[in-house]
């Protein structure tokens, strides 16, 4: 049986070069487990951040916020050099890490604490104000030269937010299974817990504190965001109604702007993004809409912001409302581009957790506590079990400059399920291609050296699906056209902090499709495509008698998603769903 003493950072750093050097996934899962079965309660959530390159959970403000010009200046500062020869290491060796171990030369003082360590980035990363930056760039300096090698090289890496270790949260849930519960099969429990926290810190703290029952505890909290509830989509519009199994369904409006989940206590507001971050200071008109529309003392609402234009009637388009995504001049923007909320579910009301009320009760409840003006409402919808009503709908909303529209069922099991993609609500937008009813979004695992007329630039990306059950990356399509000059010389610096030397572990990849370069699945990219089809190249669902995987034929790069991290890329699932759909089988 494990021992629980201190961990030290060094036996982090051990079991982080281990982790990178292996290509197996159940391999990655064991050694995370033998590091958090040594863990004591103080230590575990710590570890559970830092394994994914974090230092709290990730709607939280500790944000290390250090930035590459930072780190340079401190591992110069640790060296006792000027910043020139970290730049020039920096550009030869491509990772902050290395440059560390290369550059600083002093003895190490001994193994540092993991706490220690931790307590200093928290304190690095609270430093805010004039002469903050001087600050951050001697508290981290004095941490690199106490630290051994191996600590400076992830230290580094932790402070440029660049761990590339490749570990998602879901491989941590596992490991966290493993640990425990003795396998990872029990995995689904921690999951709920983690979808309705959005903290594996917690959930590791209490699973090793008071066992599954200290996670079951684990309850909806006002601003701390709950994971959204996702659609799922059909490839012919008379399907919905079929698949969502109740007989009448709600249509609502499909808004075409960023999912802002609203928490309400008082008249303190909180506003977080589809990615969970806190985006409060961004909506200064929605936390005033909801501060004065919201008729009960405490809700959490699931909504969209958009920017609608009150004296035309029309929606302005999303990159519109993407100017207001900034950090400066925000009441300037906020005027020129005022955003109005959509509220389109309700989560938590009065000090009570909502999610396990079916929609028709949450969304009854919405409305008399939503006192709605033009700035906030209700999402428009119709309910109805009616295949034609559905079609007119959609319909209408096209006309009126929207995207589509959300089906959602009505069935008294209809809960909100956090964090889940399930067939209780389904999208349909406006076709963009024949054969795939929406564009996919794809994450970047590799790329191809350019060459001719590209290069110096990658002369395509190759991009896969997420496989949620295996928690691995499997491919659809490399992708080559759609991108414009810009985009495609702009390539390489917007994917090198993903580079890394090997195949990640988690990207599962046929050896003819093996790409020249190699990337952590890291960044999201929407792709249109004509039609999915079998292939014994690309191995999403890969069906290993047979051969076989499914591909995306004739894919071209749509924009980029970076408001999506990987694991909420299309899934196998779906595209198995796409695939079989299309083709009847
Ligand atoms: P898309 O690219 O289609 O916006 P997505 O991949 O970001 O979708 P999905 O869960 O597949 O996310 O699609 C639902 C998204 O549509 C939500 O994340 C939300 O931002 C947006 N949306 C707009 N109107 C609604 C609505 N009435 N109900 C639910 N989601 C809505």
């Amino acid at each position: 049986m494990n021992k629980r003493l201190t961990v030290k950072f060094a036996t982090l750093t051990a079991c982080f070069e281990r982790l990178e050097a292996t290509s197996s996934q159940n391999e990655m899962t064991t050694l995370l487990a033998r590091l958090l079965a040594a863990a004591t309660p103080d230590e575990i959530g710590i570890v559970c951040y830092v394994v994914l390159g974090a230092i709290g959970p990730g709607y939280s403000d500790v944000n290390l916020g250090i930035g590459d010009r930072t780190t340079a200046a401190a591992i110069a500062l640790a060296a006792g050099t000027d910043p020139a020869p970290v730049e020039a290491a920096a550009r030869e060796l491509g990772d902050y890490g290395d440059v560390a171990v290369r550059l600083i030369a002093t003895p190490a003082t001994g193994p540092l604490p993991v706490a220690d360590v931790h307590r200093g980035l928290v304190e690095i990363a609270g430093a805010s104000g004039p002469g903050s930056v001087e600050v951050k760039k001697n508290a981290l300096a004095a941490l690199l030269t106490a630290a051994t090698p191996p600590e400076r090289r992830y230290l580094s890496r932790l402070a440029a937010g660049e761990m590339r270790l490749g570990v998602g949260e879901m491989t941590l849930l596992d490991a966290l299974a493993e640990a425990f519960l003795g396998s990872k099969a029990e995995r689904p429990a921690l999951e709920h817990a983690y979808n309705i926290s959005s903290d594996i810190g917690l959930v590791a703290r209490m699973l090793l504190e008071e066992g599954l029952p200290g996670v079951q505890a684990i309850a909806v909290t006002l601003h701390r965001p709950i994971r959204p509830m996702l659609t799922q989509r059909v490839a012919r519009i008379s399907e919905i109604l079929e698949r969502i199994g109740s007989p009448v369904i709600a249509v609502e409006e499909k808004y075409d702007g960023e999912r802002i989940q609203a928490h309400k206590d008082g008249d303190d507001v909180t506003l977080f993004s589809r990615r969970l971050t806190d985006v409060t200071g961004q909506y200064p008109d929605i936390v005033r809409h909801v501060r004065r529309s919201i008729s009960v003392d405490t809700a959490i609402l699931d909504g969209e912001a958009v920017a609608f234009d009150h004296a035309t009637g029309t929606y302005r388009p999303f990159q519109t409302l993407m100017r207001r995504r900034r950090k400066h001049r925000v009441s300037e923007v906020a005027d020129e581009v005022p955003a109005t909320y959509r509220a389109f579910d309700l989560l938590y009301a009065d000090g009570e957790s909502y999610l396990c009320r079916s929609y028709p009760d949450r969304r009854a409840r919405l409305e008399e506590i939503l006192v709605g003006d033009e700035h906030i409402s209700p999402a428009g919808r119709i309910v109805t079990g009616d295949a034609d009503g559905i079609t007119a709908f959609y319909l209408s909303c096209i006309e009126r400059g929207l995207e589509g529209i959300v089906c959602k069922s009505c069935a008294e099991d209809s809960f909100y399920r956090a964090g889940a993609r399930e067939w209780q609500w389904i999208k349909w937008k406006s076709d963009y291609a024949p054969g795939i009813s929406d564009t996919l979004d794809l994450v970047v695992i590799g790329a191809s050296a350019g060459r001719g007329k590209r290069a110096g630039t990658y002369g395509s990306v190759l991009c896969a699906a997420y496989n949620h059950e295996e928690d691995l990356f499997q491919t659809v399509c490399g992708m080559g056209t759609g991108f414009s000059d810009v985009d495609l010389a702009d390539l390489p610096r917007r994917l090198a902090g993903a580079r890394v030397d090997r195949q990640p572990a988690r990207a599962m990849v046929n050896p003819q499709a093996a790409p020249d370069f190699w990337f952590e699945p890291r960044y999201v990219v929407e792709v249109l495509g004509l039609e999915i089809t079998q292939s014994p190249v690309h191995t999403c669902n890969w069906d290993p008698e047979r051969r076989r995987g499914l591909a995306l034929r004739f894919p071209r790069f749509v924009r980029w998603r970076d408001e999506k991290g990987p694991e909420e890329a299309t899934t196998a699932a779906e595209i198995a769903a796409i695939f079989r759909r299309r083709w009847g089988v």
